[in-house]
């Protein structure tokens, strides 16, 4: 009974968890429309207007523009904001690579400045150290959908008359001292990509509650056109970064069912928090008071150093899988990746070291991540988790 399922003996469980993306009549519904309306794109739109007004309000934000994906909608926000390449962009490490790599694209150089050990959020007090004449935006990361500090990011952004951007690709409906996240920094950007809690397989939006900035943001992500301006009027360079008819029509479909999924997901972090708690070599995510409504697009946790030392990340990982519980490493701290730093030196000419030790311990050897879709399993299933996680580190000597 106690033996490891890797070790020949019985798993907690072999049921899956949930399949993502979930999707219903809803969604074919609202396809069929579309196909049969032949409007699939370009300057006609039936969904797009409809989808982005709706995620604007979900978000207490006036304007949105829709883009292709969240990698692109962090560029063309950085690009409405003015920075040049050169310039440099405040971010965590601890994040998809598109945070930092939304700057590249163009030149513009990230500056990695280290999360809170506690919530692995940009820890704000280290931002200001890292300001530099170069600096001109802080991208604030609402990782695993928890919301960043915007009130000490805002504070720090405004003193230094530096953009701040969010990066709410993993924040949908996450809010921050009872508001809503997207539209508290100057853009917030999201993604529809075919992990995320709201998925249209690809596909992403910008918020912001200044006009001038969503229409130098819709001007770019539409060939340099001006709204309400001549077609073949291109008042800068901008690019066709536009998302199509089917995918505003599938993230329709989705919000459908989004306020309910979040409870679920919510109810589910909620005792996974309890069944942790006191669970000897782990530790969970310390959650702000002000951060009102968490994502939950990952549920984060870490192991103890103690549980590090005595159980190596990648074999922990490995046992708790075998236990049929989809644990998962996260990401590699952009700190630290070669391709980021190959790519900081090429436009700067520079090899840049850049330290952030609690992004690298949490990534390397301690940090660990189930998907929201394990969220959306049932009440026996955390107990599961639970019961995966105590048998592994038990057996590891904890
Ligand atoms: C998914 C994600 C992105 C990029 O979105 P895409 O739509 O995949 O381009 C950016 N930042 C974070 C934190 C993400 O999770």
């Amino acid at each position: 009974m106690n033996t490891l399922a890797i070790n020949g003996g019985t798993p907690v469980r072999t049921n899956p968890f949930p399949k993502w993306p979930i999707f219903g009549k809803e969604e074919e519904e609202l396809i069929l429309e579309v196909v049969r309306s032949g409007k699939w794109g370009g300057s006609t739109r039936n969904m797009l207007p409809v989808m982005e007004e709706k995620f604007a309000a979900m978000h207490d934000a006036k304007y949105a523009v829709s883009v292709v994906n969240g990698t692109i909608g962090l560029t063309v926000a950085l690009q409405a904001l003015g920075v040049q390449p050169g310039d440099e962009v405040i971010m965590p490490p601890y994040t998809f690579i598109a945070t930092a790599s939304c700057a590249l694209l163009f030149g513009a150089i990230p500056v990695f400045v280290d999360v809170e050990p506690d919530t692995l959020l940009l820890d704000p007090e280290k931002v200001e150290a890292a300001i530099t004449p170069r600096t001109k935006a802080i991208i604030a990361v609402h990782i695993a959908g928890a919301s960043a500090n915007m009130t000490r990011l805002g504070e720090i952004a405004r003193k230094h008359g530096l953009g701040l951007l969010e990066d709410a690709a993993q924040g949908v409906g996450a809010s921050w001292d009872g508001k809503p996240v997207g539209a508290l920094g100057d853009f917030g950007s999201f993604s529809f990509q075919s992990g995320k809690n709201v998925t249209a397989g690809e596909g992403g939006i910008l918020l912001t509650n200044d006009e001038k900035l969503a229409d130098t943001a819709w001007s770019i992500a539409n060939v340099g056109r001006v709204r309400n301006g001549a077609w073949y009027q291109h008042e800068r360079v901008g690019w066709n970064l536009r998302m199509t008819e089917f995918q505003a029509a599938i993230v329709l479909a989705q919000l459908t069912r989004y306020d309910e999924q979040l409870l679920h997901r919510d109810r589910n972090a909620k005792l996974l928090d309890e069944l942790l708690a006191d669970m000897p070599g782990l530790r969970t995510l310390r959650h702000d008071p002000r951060m009102t409504q968490h994502a939950h697009h990952m549920y984060m946790f870490a192991m103890t150093p103690d549980a590090a030392e005595l159980a190596d990340k990648e074999a922990f990982i490995r046992h708790v899988n075998a236990e049929g519980v989809p644990l998962h490493p996260g990401y590699v701290t952009l700190n630290k990746n070669g391709a980021i730093i190959s790519d900081i030196e090429k436009w700067t000419g520079e090899r840049r070291e850049q330290f952030c030790p609690v992004s690298e311990r949490f990534a390397e050897r301690e940090g660990l991540w189930l998907h929201q879709n394990v969220l959306l399993g049932s009440e026996a299933d955390m107990y599961d988790v639970a019961a995966a996680l105590r048998k592994v580190l038990k057996a590891s000597g904890l």
